[in-house]
């Protein structure tokens, strides 16, 4: 694996900028320290957004041709330096190097889709003669950019959350600052040399690296800025939510993803499509399963298959190809997700399997016996926890899994078409699956939540509708 020693640099208003405060980016691993980046001040940010401003007139005039051209050199240049990009996602995160490969596939994806779909930013001829009067009025509507976005960024996926924000602006004619997660800004300022090696003029992209709570209210509160594309939790997300002011915002925020398994759903593929849903990156994954609903009929046999596949999971060394599961980002967050199942044990929960420590690990845990007001069954846990349900009907895990304040996405498991329709309709989420977990997404398919998982939608072109306005023209032919 690559050892980086130099201190990075951020790409601030086209240039590449060092600071003498910088801030310490480490492998959660074993704390050893990857390199620092620089520690960006307010008027840092109060320059990337006067640069912006230049920018956005830049991008909104870049024929969409050239839109095209420069996105799609930047996915090129990202697949050439694949293996670079998988490692530094699994150095400074939590992914081990199989899951960071595919997070930079994605990534691809989402570039090469948003430089489609800049082609297809269509708008409408409108029938104004369907008003009496109106005979003579013929005209369209068009989308134009909306200026510049702020664009803040999470830690789980540094590298294809950043793409599904700066692929869609660009591609939509907009400046993007984007502000990533102090964690792993790493992979954001990769995305940012990749743009930048394509040739996207400067000023329209901006990396600025630094922390949320110091630098965070002078770009979300500037009237400059048009938009912010927020993904992170909830907490951050009502707190820009309440001072950003008149702009559009689009928010994705966590979840407790639900998934329901019926009686006559197919047991063995549900449980090892639980497992990846529920352990994958971690548990550290907005679309992650924590709360299984399982019909008491199938529910033993689904216990011992999740129980015995959660025990088999390996967790160990990130760069090893055959570890399923790397540390939590931080010890921090790992002595978090422990006291979360400490206290749950307190209660009335049973633990199935895991519940250990060590450093920044954690075992895949599985619970069971928690009443459904307990804390952990309530709130995002963000780990590698889940809790099995035993249910006596579909009507009482509707209303269950609806029992929160998220609504992201939710699976369920059966082959009866109308059960499935019946969750399809009731259940309070921005997307279901069947057949399938939570846990299921394509980059080109509108991605959001309702309630506590945000609004707004993300998914290249859902993006580019959030990212603009329609402009109405109109002649009048008398
Ligand atoms: P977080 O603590 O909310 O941080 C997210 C971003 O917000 C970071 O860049 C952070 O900067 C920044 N920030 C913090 N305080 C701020 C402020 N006052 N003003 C402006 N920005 C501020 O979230 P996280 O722990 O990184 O990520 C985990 C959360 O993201 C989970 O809830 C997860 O479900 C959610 N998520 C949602 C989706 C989705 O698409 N729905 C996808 C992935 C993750 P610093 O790092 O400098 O503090």
């Amino acid at each position: 694996m690559e050892t980086v020693t130099k201190g990075k640099k951020m790409l601030l208003g086209g240039k590449w900028l060092g600071r003498e405060e910088t801030i310490t980016v480490y492998d959660p691993q074993d704390n050893t320290v990857i390199t620092t980046v620089p520690k960006a001040s307010k008027a840092d940010m109060l320059r990337a957004i006067q640069a912006a401003e230049e920018g956005a007139k830049t991008a909104a005039n870049m024929p969409v041709h050239e839109r095209i051209s420069v996105i799609q050199k930047a996915a090129d240049y990202i697949a050439r330096k694949s293996e670079r990009y998988a490692e530094i996602i699994a150095r400074e995160g939590s992914k081990t190097i199989t899951e960071a490969r595919k997070e930079v596939s994605r990534c691809i994806t989402t570039l090469r889709v948003s430089a489609e779909e800049a082609r297809r930013m269509n708008g409408e001829t409108i029938a104004f003669d369907q008003m009496p009067g109106h005979e003579n009025r013929v005209g369209y509507y068009y989308h134009f950019p909306v200026g510049i976005i702020a664009a803040i960024t999470p830690f789980n996926d540094p590298l294809n959350l950043v793409a599904h924000k700066v692929g869609p602006a660009i591609a939509s004619g907009n400046a993007i600052i984007v502000k990533p997660a102090t964690l792993t800004p790493l992979s954001a300022l990769l995305l940012a040399e990749a743009f930048d090696a394509a040739g996207l003029p400067s000023k329209i992209l901006s990396v600025v690296t630094g922390s949320g709570s110091e630098i965070g209210d002078v770009l979300v509160m500037h009237p400059s800025i048009r938009m912010v594309s927020f993904t992170g939790g909830l907490e951050t997300g009502e707190r820009i939510a309440r001072i950003a002011g008149l702009k559009k915002l689009s928010m994705e925020l966590g979840s407790n993803s639900p998934v329901i398994v019926l009686k006559d759903a197919d047991i063995d593929a549900a449980v090892s499509s639980c497992i990846t849903g529920a352990f994958g990156a971690v548990g550290q994954n907005c679309l992650g399963v924590q709360r299984i609903f399982i019909e008491k009929e199938q529910f033993d046999s689904f216990v011992e298959k999740f129980v015995e596949q959660a025990n088999q999971f390996k967790v160990g060394d990130k760069k090893d190809v055959t570890t399923d599961m790397g540390p939590l980002i931080t010890e921090k967050e790992a002595i978090r997700v422990e006291e979360w199942v400490a206290e749950a044990l307190e209660g009335e929960a049973t633990l199935l399997a895991g519940g250990k420590r060590n450093r920044a690990f954690y075992s895949p845990t599985v619970l069971t016996d928690v009443p459904a007001d307990a804390k952990i069954a309530k709130e995002e846990i963000f780990g590698p926890v889940v809790i099995l349900f035993p249910v006596e009907t579909l009507d009482e895990a509707i209303e269950k899994a609806n029992h929160v304040n998220y609504g992201l996405q939710a699976g369920i498991f059966t082959k009866d078409i109308d059960l499935a329709f019946t969750a399809i309709k009731r259940l309070e989420v921005g997307g279901i699956m069947i057949n399938d977990s939570s846990d299921y997404r394509i980059d080109a398919m509108p991605f959001g939540g309702v309630k506590g998982s945000g609004m707004g939608r993300e998914g290249v072109r859902s993006t580019m509708q959030e990212m603009t306005e329609p402009k109405v023209v109109n002649f009048n032919l008398k």
